[in-house]
């Protein structure tokens, strides 16, 4: 167990004074001693097999997509019923190639059948239980080992370092996260152990984003951490400010939301520095980063398989991720859709010298990024992209929808938006919607974000539109 993880569970509750001190003489350990074996075995896999040949990693990927299989077929309740059902030879299952051989699972076998996913050779005591985001207000709930935690963060890390951030260092933080009581200001707090500058992205009036420039001024993180959401509202303030912000970051780390094309460029153009991003979730099934030379996201190819399958399950160059997780024998879930519609890159190899397999983007959810025309079609969000020149002129949109074709667009509007940008962004939409979506426009005072900080452009209320016919391309 990692000293991090241990002492975290105590030291917040530390005076300001005593967790400087406790932040100083921590960083006098050895960085083996502070992040522990888990975090260092992984760190050291991922640097000795990150620029292998694609043969040399099938073959790794092949070993341990035959050992999670085989694992949970002789000690997982639900696989030895599930596939007996089947008729699944084991016998069969050579190398990944025959992932197609047995059934997927979704959420709500997951959900209705969860204790019968634990390997008989692990008790739930014995493990960390872990419930999706809920956002969708029907969480999962599922066990991992207690390794996976830093583990995990080995994977965010190594990722992380294409783009020069180190374990050690500092982070401005703009996620969902409580700020701590007690301090001079309740809206942020600066944490000397971690090297964070957390602000509470739940208030973020123009006052709280005053107080939060002036105090990354004075702290200078080096890379900003957070939602997406929140980095566009600091970064709409910061545009305005007087004298802008006196600090350059190294880089945006941007984590848990989609992240649009016209926020990347607006968020790159205020920062004058890379917006950079990875892809998971909580199941840790499958994790891709982008790199030096590319914002697609390589798979990370000893994390997990990683498959794209259409609505009838094939395999297709868009379609809804399924991961097969490779780190959690303890609850091993194979072929397991998560509802994230993904697509392929259609290049095979990539400038920097990495030859895992690419994905060209994450498209978001069925349910929460997608609306549909007239016609039944379903439209990704991500193919609006409302161009960079309008995006300026509002602090956030939401997108609601309750039928086919007609979408309640609401605009929190900046200071610079005229009615004519409203006209703007009618036509621009609904032209690119090719005629078959009406977009009615209302400015609104404010766009609250979600309790646990993040937020969704669409708001989908038609319901089941999995089940609406069409692509999702426009
Ligand atoms: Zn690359």
């Amino acid at each position: 167990m990692s000293l991090i993880y241990t002492v975290k569970q105590n030291y917040e509750k530390l005076p300001a004074s005593l967790l400087k001190i406790a932040g100083a003489l921590y960083y006098r350990l050895p960085l083996e001693k502070r992040y522990g074996s888990d975090f260092n075995k992984t760190t050291e896999l991922l640097k000795s097999t990150e620029y292998l040949s694609k043969e040399e990693i099938d073959t790794l990927v092949n070993e341990r997509f035959l050992y999670i299989v085989q694992y949970a077929a002789a000690h997982v309740p639900y696989y030895r019923e599930k596939y007996a059902e089947y008729g699944v030879n084991m016998d069969s299952i050579h190398d990944v190639r025959d992932v197609v051989k047995l059934p997927t699972i979704d959420k709500e076998e997951l959900r209705s059948h969860r204790d019968q996913f634990i390997s008989d050779e692990y008790r739930p005591d014995d493990l960390m239980y872990i419930t999706t985001s809920g956002s969708t207000g029907n969480p999962v709930g599922f066990y991992q080992k207690k390794s996976m935690v830093m583990t995990e963060w080995a994977y965010v890390m190594h990722i992380w370092s294409r783009v020069g951030c180190k374990p050690d260092s500092s982070r401005l933080v703009l996620r969902g996260k409580k700020i701590k009581a007690g301090g001079n200001n309740p809206h942020l707090f600066y944490d000397p152990l971690r090297r964070e500058l957390s602000c509470d992205v739940f208030n973020m009036t123009e006052e709280n984003l005053e107080n939060y420039c002036v105090v990354i001024e004075k702290y200078k993180p080096e890379f900003v951490h957070g939602y997406m959401s929140a980095i566009v509202m600091l970064a709409k303030y910061v545009e305005t400010r007087s004298g802008g912000l006196k600090h350059q970051f190294k880089g945006i780390l941007a984590v848990s939301e989609n992240i649009l094309q016209e926020q990347r460029e607006y968020v790159e153009k205020v920062f004058g520095t890379r917006v950079f991003s990875f892809y998971g979730h909580s199941e840790r099934l499958v994790m891709a980063g982008e790199c030096e030379k590319s914002s697609m996201y390589h798979v990370e190819p000893l994390y997990g398989y990683c498959e794209l399958l259409d609505r009838n399950g094939n395999p297709a160059m868009e379609g809804d991720i399924t991961g097969t997780g490779f780190l959690n024998d303890a609850m091993p879930l194979i072929r397991y859709r998560t509802g994230d519609l993904a697509s392929w890159s259609e290049k095979e190899d990539c400038k920097c010298g990495r030859h895992s397999l690419r994905l060209a983007g994450v498209q978001g959810r069925w349910n929460q990024d997608m609306l549909v025309n007239k016609e039944g079609a379903l439209v990704s969000l991500a193919a609006l992209n409302i161009h960079s020149d309008e995006f300026d002129h509002l602090v956030r949109y939401k997108l609601i929808q309750s039928e086919p074709g007609v979408v309640r667009m609401e605009i929190q509007p900046a200071d610079s938006f005229t009615n004519q940008d409203a006209q703007r962004i009618k036509k621009l939409l609904e032209q690119k919607t090719g005629g078959k979506m009406q977009f009615n426009i209302y400015t609104v005072r404010s766009i609250p974000i979600m309790h646990n900080g993040k937020y969704r452009i669409v708001e989908q209320k038609i319901p089941d539109i999995m089940k609406i016919g069409g692509g999702s391309k426009l």
